[in-house]
């Protein structure tokens, strides 16, 4: 139920501030939840909102010297600039995820941009993944009290998740019923 609701206001809020969906998210994390805030402040000069997000993130995946251990070897960005393996980043991330964190500063000393979530997911074991979802969906409960479980909700964020295949679907069941009916009174129209 969350995670669809995470997912569509991230969306929302990314749109508004011309920033990527995840880096979105991190902005929510850091100011409870309250997009209409960040929209306000976004925009006032010396704000420091933007200060662990990066603006213009670009995900690169190449063979390079990693910044920490400095061997050449499959390197990925997170969003900033800088270029990690995966020997590096995994250990990190799994032992914050598993403390709780959900937004994970770049481990390069001084670097202080937030790593993208979208791109570090793929380096972590599932059930990390998974407890990162959870955790997060706690957060946006306990900022949102009044956001409770009901089949209502839960089957509309369903939905909305799934909404070009149900669109799909409901096309191509148009098509069956339509279809061969409308060939089929032609047909007729022409015998007749
Ligand atoms: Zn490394
Ligand atoms: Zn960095």
């Amino acid at each position: 139920m969350a995670t669809g609701k995470i997912e569509d206001r991230s969306i929302r809020l990314g749109r508004r501030l011309t920033l990527f969906r995840d880096y979105a998210t991190v902005l929510l994390v850091e100011n409870n939840w309250d997009q209409e805030y960040i929209v306000r402040q976004w925009n006032v000069a010396g704000n420091h909102l933007g200060d662990h997000v990066v603006r213009n993130c670009h995900f690169l995946s190449i063979t390079s010297r990693c910044r920490i251990c400095h061997v050449i070897r499959e390197c990925k960005s997170y969003g900033c600039r800088h270029l990690l393996c995966a020997r590096c980043v995994t250990g990190y991330l799994e032992e914050n995820i598993n403390a709780g964190a959900l937004n994970l500063v770049c481990p390069v000393q001084h670097c202080e941009k937030m790593m993208c979530p979208a791109v570090f997911k793929s380096d972590v074991s599932i059930a990390v993944r998974n407890l990162f979802q959870r955790n997060l969906n706690r957060s946006f409960l306990l900022a949102h009290p009044d956001e409770e479980f009901s089949y209502i909700t839960a089957a509309y964020d369903f939905c909305l998740g799934k909404k070009w295949y149900i669109l799909a679907f409901v096309v191509l069941v148009v098509l069956f019923f339509k279809g061969p009916r409308a060939s089929m009174n032609l047909n007729l129209n022409f015998i007749l």
